[in-house]
């Protein structure tokens, strides 16, 4: 089996090249070329060119435009990489056979409510990074292809930045954080994602009516108060020497950003977990191994 993986470098994709190793003969891109090949989203017709030139059974993008501020001023750009280059990626997928796994977001629905969102919940994006990432799904599911789209929440990986990272740094110094309390979702490891990736691309292959769209994330829910201060309840327990004395919840309100977010980014996971017959751990093991292994204890 010949897998192509665009998006290498990310977060999920760094996971990617270790759990889909084992698959079968992977090539993974990042945005810089490699002889002829291009992994650059954002340049469709060497994408389309590369493709062709590979011939791969599934194609796996884990790239994607993920500035979420950004994209409000750079809407041309996020739609390209998120929108269009999906659009090529699952139209040359249906013209050879192949599959295609891609990831999105709870981003595509409006936030609003307290249930956990499912598959067949209606979308409603707030912000054109959520707009971008809906039109990507949607140019797949009307393209034909054999695809698993997994839509996802809150991703951290231990490589790179991510939020509990930023907490830390932010709690060396300064004695008071303000964190969001009225929006709640799962933090979900990247490793997660990429290990549940590999397991579907297992049994999807056998079992090609198993193709869909997905929710994939950690389970339980937690603000993003809630989970500043488990990183620092963590790092405290663990003798890091921080500033910080107290977390202060604060609203959305008193944060304002160029994009809006969602406050209700929780996932209903069911049938995923029903369809692979999968357990998904709850958010907090995840974010514990990663702090260990960022924190050295
Ligand atoms: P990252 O931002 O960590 O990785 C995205 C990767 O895409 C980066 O390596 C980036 O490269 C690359 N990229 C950006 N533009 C281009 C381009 N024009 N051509 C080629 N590569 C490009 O994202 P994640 O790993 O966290 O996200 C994986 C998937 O999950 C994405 O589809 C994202 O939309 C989705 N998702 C992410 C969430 C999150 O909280 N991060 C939440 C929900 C869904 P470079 O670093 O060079 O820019």
């Amino acid at each position: 089996m010949k897998i192509l993986l665009l998006g290498k470098n990310g977060q999920v994709g760094w996971e990617l090249q270790r759990s889909l190793a084992p698959l079968g003969e992977l090539i993974a891109l990042d945005r810089q070329a490699v002889g002829n090949l291009c992994g650059d989203l954002s340049d469709l017709e060497s994408l389309r060119a590369t493709i062709r030139q590979v011939g791969p059974d599934i194609i796996v993008n884990a790239a994607a435009y993920t500035a979420v501020d950004k994209a409000e001023s750079e809407v041309g750009l996020a739609e390209r990489v998120n929108a269009l280059a999906s659009q090529v990626m699952a139209d040359e997928a249906a013209s050879q056979g192949a599959w295609l796994v891609h990831y999105s977001t709870d981003y595509v629905f409006n936030g609003e409510g307290t249930e956990a969102w499912q598959e067949s919940d209606a979308v409603a994006p707030i912000n054109r990074y959520g707009a971008s990432k809906l039109a990507g799904e949607q140019a797949i599911i009307a393209s034909g292809c054999l695809y698993l789209i997994f839509r996802t929440s809150w991703v951290y990986g231990a490589r790179g930045n991510n939020f509990a990272k930023t907490m830390l740094r932010l709690a060396k110094d300064r004695e008071t954080l303000n964190v969001i309390a009225d929006q709640v979702g799962a933090p979900t490891g990247a490793d997660l994602i990429a290990d549940v990736t590999a397991l579907a691309i297992r049994h999807v292959t056998t079992r090609p009516e198993l193709a869909g769209l997905y929710h994939l994330a950690a389970a339980g829910e937690v603000s993003w108060y809630g989970y500043a201060s488990h990183v620092i309840d963590f790092a405290k327990a663990n003798g890091e020497v921080l500033a910080v004395g107290a977390i202060n919840p604060i609203d959305s309100s008193a944060y304002p950003t160029p994009a809006q977010r969602p406050l209700n980014s929780r996932l209903n996971t069911q049938k995923l977990r029903d369809n692979f017959s999968l357990r998904l751990p709850d958010w907090q093991s995840g974010v514990t191994r990663m702090l260990r292994e960022v924190l050295n204890k």
